[in-house]
């Protein structure tokens, strides 16, 4: 005979010889859900479900009875976000366990195994808290993940390529647009809602815009690529931005399918698609996961055919909020003090952000909109595309690009003249890029307006130089801006993953040449890489800020000399950080590296 083991170390008897020796399903009804299981790629206990032999409470009870767990069914309670991200997605994705609830230092944990004690006792580490396992089925753990991480994307997307690639050799993709039946208006359908009937093309451009959403990538290049020594090499590449840098999709699409796919993008665009040869820009609406997301399209042709870039303009993602945006407190209380008094035109001149494009500076001028909207202030902007709507602001789309007729335009200084007669508090123009709008845009603030504009400079004393170089008298300058913030972009290290270690020898001189103190002793931070971050070391990214807010001293020097070098000069020795100061002390905080901030600040424009 053999000794029962003793107790705790019982072992306890795994789903088929609970369902099938405890005779409540037949060894084939069992066969065949693992098969559905293996087929679908969905949970077995969903399988069973979904096949219906057994209901889904009864097996939820024979599993709690048999492994000894208190059971949870999920379909009845509703878990708070909060809750569910007490464990990353992947995680929870991996090892089928959501938390439902929490009690002090306790994590109430739904688990599709309970029994893996392993998992309850790294989670427990995870997360410093108290882990109580309950059982639930997986289809459910998965339901409540979903809910508040999305639907897993990258699979569908998968999915649907290799749907499109199965059926190619019947698809008649001969590259012409004239082989595919593209309807010019199109009602606006959830695209996340994957539709198998759908036409190729759409399937692809479909995936290819889910799969940006899914890791929440700014832009989509998709660029043909061929190979004349070897047709087989010849394909149509997507790459995602992400955090500013491009990653190239788990999927490409076939070649034959490049031209269907330019042209259907170009009609969702609105673009002419017979034009080939010259670059067209257009905007494209889609729905997807019940909210509407806009993108700028530009279609740019190539030695290969026609590359495009998508850029997203997710409204509703962005959240402006000036004490969120990684402001060094003494910066972030200059920057606002700006802003004090507002209304009555009291307080008024003009403030500048300046940076390369994708430094952020909109993003941060957004956020002083924000700061300065109340319901007694009257705000209009004028931008180029609208890429944030702000409630309680009047925002105009203007377009430079664009004729009315017989020498007419709505560019940004029609769209300020215009603006003086609305009599508002506060202006915004997106771009000073001529010496028309700087004019106008001086003009403005010195006539009681709050502006705030961009430029296209690499660091703030340079804006300065450059509004004089733009033909504005120096006066007008020294007597109407206020404060100029350069910015850039920095990684954000990945909290998950982030290693601590000593400061080299090269890592203490880039502190020591910028002016920035490291204490003794101080530690900093390296990438390394986890699931959370994709293995990158970096997830999201951190503002480098340089303020500039002028003073008499910095007025007269503008009066004297506007060249950069003595201004800044004059602006460090009243506290300005430059960019990659800013950046060494986010550097010491352990938000990123000496490296990002390195290549974020010599980022040229
Ligand atoms: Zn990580």
């Amino acid at each position: 005979m053999v000794q029962p083991a003793p107790k705790g170390l019982q072992r306890k008897r795994n789903m088929r010889e609970i369902l099938v020796e405890g005779k409540l399903i037949s060894e084939e009804q069992y066969k065949a859900a693992e098969e559905v299981s293996k087929k679908d790629g969905k949970p077995l206990q969903q399988a069973l479900v979904d096949l219906k032999v057994i209901p889904e409470l009864k097996l939820l009870k024979v599993l709690a009875d048999e492994w000894g767990f208190k059971a949870v069914d999920l379909s009845k309670i509703q878990v708070a976000p909060e809750i569910v991200q007490l464990l990353p997605e992947q995680l929870a994705r991996k090892q089928l366990c959501v938390p439902f609830a929490r009690q002090d230092n306790a994590m109430f944990l739904a688990m599709s195994d309970p029994r893996d004690f392993l998992i309850v006792e790294d989670i427990s580490l995870r997360t410093g808290l108290d882990v109580k396992p309950y059982l639930a089925l997986s289809h459910w753990v998965l339901k409540v993940v979903d809910g508040v991480y999305g639907k897993q994307d990258s699979a569908q997307v998968a999915q649907l390529v290799e749907s499109v690639q199965q059926s190619q050799s019947q698809a008649k993709a001969d590259g012409s647009e004239e082989s595919f039946s593209l309807a010019a208006t199109e009602e606006k359908k959830d695209i996340s809602d994957v539709d198998a009937s759908a036409p190729e093309v759409e399937k692809l451009v479909n995936a290819i815009i889910l799969g940006a959403l899914s890791i929440k990538a700014s832009d989509i290049h998709v660029e043909p690529f061929e190979d004349a020594n070897n047709a087989k090499n010849s394909k149509v590449l997507v790459r995602y931005r992400v955090d500013g840098m491009l990653r190239a999709a788990s999927f490409t699409i076939p070649w034959n399918f490049r031209q269907a796919i330019a042209a259907k993008i170009k009609i969702m665009a609105s673009l002419n698609i017979t034009e080939r040869r010259i670059p067209q820009s257009g905007r494209i609406q889609i729905i997807a996961k019940g909210n509407p997301i806009e993108f700028r399209v530009e279609m740019v042709p190539t030695v290969y055919g026609e590359s495009c870039v998508m850029r997203i303009l997710d409204r509703a993602s962005v959240r402006v909020d000036i004490k969120i945006m990684g402001f060094m407190p003494d910066t972030e209380k200059k920057l606002l003090d700006q802003f004090a008094g507002i209304g009555g035109k009291k307080n008024f001149g003009l403030v500048i952000g300046c940076g390369p494009t994708g430094s952020g500076k909109s993003t941060t001028l957004y956020a002083c909109l924000n700061y300065v909207n109340r319901p007694d202030i009257k705000i209009i902007t004028a931008e180029n595309p609208v890429e944030y709507n702000i409630d309680g602001i009047i925002q105009v789309p203007v377009n430079p690009d664009v004729k009315l007729g017989e020498g007419k335009k709505f560019d940004f200084a029609s769209a300020l003249r215009s603006f003086m007669r609305l009599d508002p508090d506060v202006i915004m123009v997106g771009e000073i890029r001529d010496e028309e709008t700087a004019h106008i845009a001086l003009e403005a603030a010195m006539t009681g307006h709050l502006v705030f504009s961009t430029i296209h400079t690499n660091d703030a004393p340079s804006a300065l130089e450059r509004l004089t170089q733009m033909g504005l008298p120096r006066f007008v300058v020294a007597n109407t801006m206020k404060a100029v913030l350069a910015q850039r972009l920095a990684r954000r290290l990945c909290k998950d993953c982030k290693e601590e270690g000593d400061p080299t020898p090269e890592e203490l001189a880039t502190f020591e040449a910028s002016g920035v103190k490291v204490p003794a002793g101080a530690k900093l931070f390296r990438a390394k890489g986890c699931d959370v971050c994709k293995g990158t070391g970096y997830k999201g990214r951190v503002g480098m800020h340089e303020l500039l807010v002028l003073n008499d001293e910095i007025r007269l020097q503008l009066l004297k000399d506007p060249s950069a070098i003595p201004v800044k000069e004059i602006a460090m020795k009243y506290g300005m950080r430059t960019i990659a100061m800013d950046g060494l002390e986010k550097v010491l905080m352990g938000l990123t590296t000496v490296k990002e901030v390195l290549g974020g600040a010599a980022e040229k424009e």
